[in-house]
């Protein structure tokens, strides 16, 4: 493979960081690649991450800093067939695709690295060339520091598994505006969100009362026919009302609920809403709703296994399934800890 070996001002001040620095660099890279060895979806921008990761490993465990490459590189890496022109237009579109998809992964690549006891992860980048216009862009694999985490790491046992959190920004489409980056509970929208609930319970007390009118109303409900119709019509707004909030006051009181079908997106499966505590460091906590998924690997048979309501077996319980075994290979779930202990 043709590398581009870059020489500009931005330079390598890897270079001069020596053995140590390789060897956290190696440990990120393989957390990165393991991470999306175990929860990836095949697509071409993420096989472009991957390549990436993959050959700056390489040089790191051959001694040699990580490169910059440029589109050209790129597309021979994952074998996409693009003329000497075509690369950096077919690599521009799919690196928007990558940032988003990487985005979402974002808290599942911290996870994976700071569970295998790295201080930075891996993440791709894309910069300008040097010389303005006309020179492309390149790409590397820059390191950042790993935030700081409530959740302490905790080793697992044999047989035990640890959790990921993958974030994920598939809301349905109705509610893709709210819960993009989440939804702080804090002013003009922890207001809202509590006028909603009082709209909603509102409407079906509103319903109630009508109905009651009604039956109490000759005019109104003269017939049988009528009669059920009332009945039903407050039975259909009670359910409604009761279907929307009780979400929230299971949220409320566990933090971690499976999320509700109609808030999720079609192709997102899994998934669980969150009420998280932020603390930011220079504001107050608070706390945000975000729509979340908890993934591991499956200690006996290295599947995915994700979370699922207990059902009868585990009443009021989150447990981790297995995607290849699910009768069989199930956890149970910690989400402070993030460790899963079998349940079989
Ligand atoms: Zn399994």
């Amino acid at each position: 493979m043709n590398e581009t070996v870059v020489q500009g001002n931005s330079g390598f001040e890897i270079n001069e960081l020596g053995e140590g620095a390789f060897a956290g660099q190696i440990a990120a890279l393989k957390a990165f690649l393991d991470f999306h060895q175990q929860f990836d979806r095949e697509t071409k921008a993420l096989a472009v991450a991957r390549a990436l990761a993959q050959a700056s490993l390489e040089r790191l465990e051959k001694g040699r800093p990580v490169t910059k490459y440029n589109s050209a590189n790129i597309a021979d890496m994952v074998g996409q067939k693009v003329g000497p022109d075509g690369a950096t237009g077919w690599l521009s579109k799919v690196w928007k695709a990558l940032e988003q998809s990487l985005e979402e992964r974002r808290t599942g690549i911290q996870d994976v690295a700071r569970q295998a006891g790295a201080t930075i992860y891996a993440w791709p980048k894309k910069a300008q060339g040097a010389g303005g216009a006309g020179n492309s862009s390149e790409y590397s694999i820059e390191f950042l520091s790993l935030p700081a985490s409530e959740a302490p790491v905790v080793a697992p046992l044999a047989g035990e598994i640890t959790y990921v959190q993958e974030l994920t920004l598939k809301p349905a489409f109705w509610a893709r505006p709210l819960f993009k980056k989440g939804f702080p509970l804090k002013g003009w929208r922890r207001t809202s969100f509590i006028a909603f609930g009082v709209v909603v319970l509102l409407a079906v007390g509103g319903t109630l009362l009508l109905t009651w009118i009604a039956l109490n109303n000759p005019k109104l409900s003269s017939s049988t026919k009528d009669v059920a119709v009332w009945v039903l019509f407050a039975m259909m707004m009670s359910w409604i009302g009761y279907s929307i909030l009780k979400p929230f006051s299971d949220l409320a009181d566990l933090r971690l609920i499976m999320a509700p079908d109609v808030m999720v997106g079609f192709s997102e499966l899994n998934v669980q809403l969150e009420l998280a505590r932020e603390r930011p460091a220079d504001e107050e906590p608070f706390r945000v709703l975000r729509l979340v998924r908890y993934s591991a690997k499956c200690a006996v048979c290295g599947e995915t296994v994700h979370l699922a309501d207990g059902k009868r077996e585990f009443p009021g319980r989150l447990v981790g399934r297995c995607s290849e075994q699910p009768r069989e290979h199930v956890y149970s779930f910690d989400r402070h800890t993030r460790i899963g202990k079998p349940l079989r």
